[in-house]
């Protein structure tokens, strides 16, 4: 694919990303989509060139160009990274006919919807249900585009998404919160049921040397109940997955058992 393509697939991602930034800050506060973006400080509306996803942040260096209020790096970073995943969608699913032309569309659908999620369970500790319901009904759907699916591929959403739902029930939500059983009925479902427990796994990994790293830099006692969102790995593990093609564990031989 050439390079001139993956540029604006990039812009595309970052103008969404900076849509994406929105939704979370709005979500829930009845505030809506619609109407100009100001500055939280000043309550300035915000010009066109102050619009423009990275560069504004980079060109005003971090702060509102009124108040100069600094602005949170949150903003540049999702537009970033939404850049950044789009490039990687269009290149692990590239739109070539409308049969695959509408697969890209859903996974940048889904991405968006999944960052959201992400940068939402980051802020607030808790995956929003509309949206995670949303994710699982267009995952379970993409099954279907034009071809009729394997059983195994239709059972994988509840399959991975069971153990997550006993450990919030035998915790009583401690370890676990019913949204992480929720995002994987649709991961299970995006990538399938060998892949899904790679991603599971990869997560869990990913999760825990996180943690370690971040309590030996901060140096810290973990005061009470630390909540880790889990929600941001496990897409993390999805992606892994999703678009590197990346398997941790081979369970064929287990299938093989169950007679598949
Ligand atoms: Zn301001």
């Amino acid at each position: 694919m050439d390079l001139y393509f993956l540029l604006l697939a990039f812009i595309l991602g970052t103008i969404i990303g900076s849509f994406l930034n929105v939704v979370v800050f709005r979500y829930n506060t009845g505030m809506g989509l619609g109407g100009r973006s100001r500055c939280m400080s000043c309550a300035r509306n915000l010009t066109w060139i102050e619009l423009v996803p990275v560069f504004s942040f980079l060109s005003q260096k971090g702060t509102c160009r009124k108040c100069k209020t600094k602005i949170s790096w949150q903003y540049p970073l999702v537009e970033f990274l939404a850049g950044v995943l789009f490039v990687l969608i269009f290149f692990a699913f590239p739109p070539v006919t409308l049969i695959t032309g509408i697969i890209t569309l859903v996974q940048l659908v889904v991405a968006s919807i999944l960052m959201v999620i992400v940068v939402y369970d980051i802020k607030h500790k808790i995956i929003p249900d509309l949206l995670v319901y949303i994710f699982a009904a267009i995952a379970f759907i993409h099954l279907f585009i034009f071809q009729t699916p394997a059983l195994i591929d239709v059972l994988a959403g509840p399959l991975l998404a069971l153990p997550f739902a006993l450990l919030w029930l035998v915790s009583k939500g401690r370890w676990m919160g019913l949204g992480d059983a929720k995002i994987m009925l649709g991961i299970g479902w995006m990538v399938g049921f060998a892949s899904g427990i790679s991603a599971v796994f990869l997560a869990f990994w990913i999760g825990a040397a996180v943690s370690v790293a971040w309590m030996l830099i901060a140096f810290r006692k973990v005061k009470g109940h630390y909540e880790i969102p889990f929600a941001p790995y496990l897409v993390l593990g999805m992606y892994i997955v999703l678009l590197f093609g990346v398997s941790v564990i081979d369970i064929r031989p287990f299938l093989g058992i169950l007679g598949s």
